[in-house]
């Protein structure tokens, strides 16, 4: 094969040369997968002990699904590829808008380079929400769990994927939907046989329910059963996670919520300043668009001064950083984070003012992620590999990286 390699936004990468299949599983708090394994539930997983590799990797601060998903897909941060959340606030357009179109995407992607260098790419996501962007100016299959009685072939290079599945597509709030994606993944390997596959699902199951718990360890297993499908097939299968997963309530359960956007009007009125939550999208029901991570717009009266200051005295904030320093430390496009930037601490997530958040959809207790306190994930392969090199800080986007320049 006369070039064996591909370059992608400044990082080099061998071409494959056993179908590879790449899974971002949403929300995976390590812990998940080790109190599936104690509890004996994932047995392909626990076989990776011996003949495997596992790493633990930093994600992408804001911990949201959309810049990990696109940082694990280009190999590089947002602040190369543009994608900082699921939402922000468009100064040229004067409007908060969703971040899901293409159009926002600063970098090309892995897969469609592998695609470009003749690869057979296949990608299937479980919200729709993820398909054009983790598709962009990709050759090949890519549909989502969510519309894939829709998926044409001129539109996603494939048709018919409910009768390939043999499953009815799932409801978007259900486990059923992340179930898709693998049964999705395993059909395709037996038909198409990819040369790169990348599967992406949905943290619904890690939103409801903690690691080692009844439906936590269930769908641990399910992943478990088509993870050894695949492994079964020949393919590299390297698994890591969009960001963690935590509690964020009180011992009693109760959300411990700071609604910025309120103690900001009190302090400065109403207009003196915008808190923009990333993490907000169309499916909220099961986290009150509530995350441990928000920035802030300041007009009028309200200086970074006095604004840092309100923030910084809260309790539950773990760090207020003026917009220059979280790019910096978050690796973050300067464009599109306000002029504050506020994590809070594992416990707490971040409101805008309370009426804006409906909290009926809540019906177990509040766990969410988008902070400092949930970047760490797994990076796990069913690979040995050769010499890694060692003290390098792993990060979730080094997916690609690990899978083809690193395992045997
Ligand atoms: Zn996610």
């Amino acid at each position: 094969m006369p070039t064996a390699h591909i370059s992608v936004n400044g990082r080099r990468y061998r071409q494959p040369d056993a179908p590879l299949v790449v899974v971002c599983v949403d929300g995976c708090e390590p812990e998940y997968i080790n109190q599936a394994m104690a509890a004996g539930r994932v047995p392909f997983l626990a076989s990776l002990r011996e003949r495997g590799v596992c790493l633990t990797a930093d994600c992408v601060v804001p911990s949201f699904t959309n810049p990990n998903n696109l940082s694990i897909v280009t190999g590089v941060p947002p602040s190369v590829h543009g994608i900082c959340g699921n939402y922000f606030w468009d100064r040229d357009a004067g409007a908060e808008v969703m971040m899901n179109d293409p159009k926002y995407l600063r970098a090309p992607t892995i897969l469609a380079a592998l695609a470009d260098a003749g690869r057979k790419v296949a990608v299937v996501t479980a919200k729709d929400k993820l398909r054009a962007l983790l598709g962009h100016r990709m050759t090949g299959i890519c549909f989502s769990s969510e519309k894939a009685a829709e998926a044409t072939r001129a539109a996603n290079g494939i048709d018919g994927v409910p009768a390939l599945v043999g499953m009815d597509v799932p409801s978007v709030y259900s486990a059923g939907l992340s179930e898709f994606v693998f049964a999705a993944g395993v059909k395709l390997m037996q038909r198409e046989r990819p040369d790169v596959m990348y599967l992406s699902t949905t943290d619904y199951v890690q939103h409801k329910a903690a690691p080692g718990t009844g439906p936590a360890n269930d769908f641990y297993a399910m992943m478990d059963g088509y993870l050894g499908a695949l492994d079964a097939m020949g393919a590299t299968v390297v698994v890591t996670a969009d960001h963690g997963m935590n509690a964020k309530t009180d011992a009693f359960g109760r959300p411990n919520i700071v609604f910025l956007q309120d103690v900001l009007d009190r302090r400065f009125g109403a207009g003196g300043t915008r808190v923009i939550l990333p993490i907000t999208d169309p499916y909220v029901v099961h986290h009150g668009a509530l995350g441990s991570f928000a920035t802030v717009y300041l007009s009028g009266s309200a200086s970074l001064g006095d604004a840092t200051a309100a923030l910084t005295a809260l309790p539950g904030i773990e760090s207020v950083l003026p917009r220059a320093d979280a790019c910096a430390r978050f690796e973050l496009p300067d464009d599109r984070v306000g002029d504050l930037v506020i994590v809070s601490e594992r416990l707490t997530v971040l409101g805008t003012s309370r009426e804006r958040h409906d909290l009926s959809g809540l019906d177990v207790p509040l766990r969410s992620h988008g902070g400092v306190s949930e970047q760490q994930v797994p990076l796990i392969a069913n690979r040995a590999a050769t010499a890694l090199p060692t003290g390098r800080r792993w990060r979730n986007f080094d997916a690609f990286d690990l899978a083809l320049n690193h395992l045997q």
